[in-house]
């Protein structure tokens, strides 16, 4: 999943940077209100990461500005004072759940991990297609009842296409799932990936439609 972090404290930001990879997000991080803004216009995120004192312009401004630009994505926030009235005023802005700093790595991303659920609207949270199941919450694929291990990359792309069986994503679309900015792209990489998916799921678990990209084929093929 890609994942704008919007942070401008240096060794609070590249923890989170590390671990939210780490989970097996693509991440933008970004250092300021305006650059978050100028981010959550241009790009799609499944979610953000938003401190509240930020320069330029607060986290609740950022906020408030993409709830009233429609953008329903979940928004965690990071605030550094315990106080009541912050909390009250980042959820009232439209913050899904917040964190009070310090706080735990593994909480945050398990926090993410709820959002991104609740965010996807299903009730139970197993994809599952072509013989495949894939469990968001421990991240566990398997075939034919048989676990697969895979690399953080090949599960964000199987994870994309099992979202929506049947319907077929360009490379393009899966490369702008799959990577942050100024992450290098090789030319040939959601192929190198989708090679290595067939590899370890079986040539039939993706397919290719010439010219328009690639799916996860809703049923199994006999
Ligand atoms: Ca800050």
């Amino acid at each position: 999943m890609r994942i704008l972090l919007v942070e401008d404290d240096a060794l609070l930001g590249d923890a989170l940077h590390v671990g939210l990879k780490q989970a097996g997000h693509a991440v933008d991080w970004v250092r300021d209100g305006n650059t978050a803004n100028t981010a959550l216009a241009s790009e799609e995120y499944a979610a953000v990461v938003l401190d509240l004192g930020l320069p330029k312009r607060d986290g609740l401004d950022v906020l408030r500005r993409a709830r009233a630009a429609q953008q329903t994505l979940p928004v965690l926030i990071l605030t550094a004072r315990d106080t009541v009235d912050d909390r009250i005023k980042g959820l009232d802005a439209g913050a899904d759940d917040y964190l009070v700093k310090p706080f735990d790595m593994g909480e945050l991303t398990a926090r993410l991990r709820a959002l991104l659920r609740r965010a996807g609207g299903t009730p139970v949270p197993v994809l599952s297609a072509a013989g495949i199941t894939l469990d968001p919450a421990t991240r566990q694929v398997r075939r034919n009842d048989a676990a697969i291990d895979l690399s953080a990359k090949e599960y964000a792309l199987l994870h994309i296409l099992m979202q929506q069986p049947g319907r077929a994503l360009s490379r393009a679309q899966l490369e702008q799932h799959l990577y942050a900015w100024g992450e290098e792209i090789g030319s040939n990489t959601v192929e190198v990936y989708i090679h290595h998916l067939r590899r370890k799921l079986g040539t039939d678990a993706i397919r290719t439609l010439r010219g328009i990209g690639y799916a996860v084929p809703k049923e199994a093929m006999a």
